[in-house]
């Protein structure tokens, strides 16, 4: 049985205050049961990894963290990036990798995509790889072509270095979605997570890969959402900002 992957994005936001008051939200002093087929990650920009790491500790809660990208270089020359080593000595368990705004605003690649997701793996780290389409793809009925192409620079990684399937994770994440409070409705991504563990079943036995959903994920849309027989978790950026929402999500 695959368990359930509830990740929280913040990307460039949050600050100490939301560090400790989604470890509160998250913690059992304040009744937050968490579920024990549940996997509860929260990515906050790379700064406060290592403290929140001792504070997770410290709290004994349920949370683990992830990075919210990496370098595809082990080490050298490459100023204002984080390697996987360096992100795993912070205790960094998961890592994003492929977001569309780093496809989109850094131009990087399927292949760099992958770079980094073998990165992750020779750390230990569990990589979360995004992919999606974006609308008008969507509109040309593209979605499944598009997919499939990001894929598989990914499968072939897999393949050449030996790495089991079901240590990645992959985040479809529609990029009409995001951020946009129009999320998929959970029939169109059930669809598209189909296709994603067909696609991967190419490469072997994809019965336990997680396949997470996301774009606008809220407190409202989710337990619809993970009904879905191949939707696994979400990745959730706005709602992940809001201790309450995050909590109640993560706790279905
Ligand atoms: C995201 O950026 O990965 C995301 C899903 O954001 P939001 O939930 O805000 O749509």
């Amino acid at each position: 049985m695959r368990k359930r992957l509830i990740a929280g994005n913040w990307k460039l936001n949050g600050n100490w205050s939301l560090c400790e008051q989604m470890l509160w939200a998250l913690s059992g002093e304040n009744g937050f049961v968490a579920q024990s087929n549940t996997e509860l990650v929260i990515c906050p920009p790379a700064v406060y990894l290592s403290r929140l790491s001792q504070m997770i500790s410290a709290s004994g809660g349920p949370s683990k963290l992830g990075g919210q990208d990496v370098s595809a270089d082990i080490d050298g020359a490459h100023t204002g990036e984080l390697s996987a080593a360096m992100l795993a000595e912070c205790g960094v368990q998961y890592g994003i990798v492929g977001h569309s705004e780093r496809r989109l605003r850094f131009s990087e690649t399927d292949q760099q995509v992958a770079q980094k997701m073998l990165r992750l793996s020779e750390a230990s780290i569990t990589p979360i790889v995004c992919v999606g389409e974006a609308l008008a793809q969507r509109d040309a009925g593209q979605a499944l072509a598009v997919i499939e192409a990001q894929l598989q620079p990914i499968g072939e990684a897999l393949l050449a270095n030996r790495i089991a399937i079901d240590s990645i994770a992959i985040a479809y994440e529609p990029i009409w979605a995001i951020g946009t409070g129009r999320s998929a409705t959970p029939e169109q991504a059930q669809e598209v997570h189909a296709h994603i563990r067909s696609v991967m079943e190419q490469i072997e036995d994809a019965s336990g890969l997680r396949i997470i959903y996301g774009g606008s994920v809220n407190a409202d849309n989710a337990a619809t959402l993970l009904a879905m027989a191949d939707i696994d978790g979400a990745l959730i950026g706005g709602a992940a900002l809001d201790p309450q929402q995050f909590s109640y999500i993560a706790g279905l």
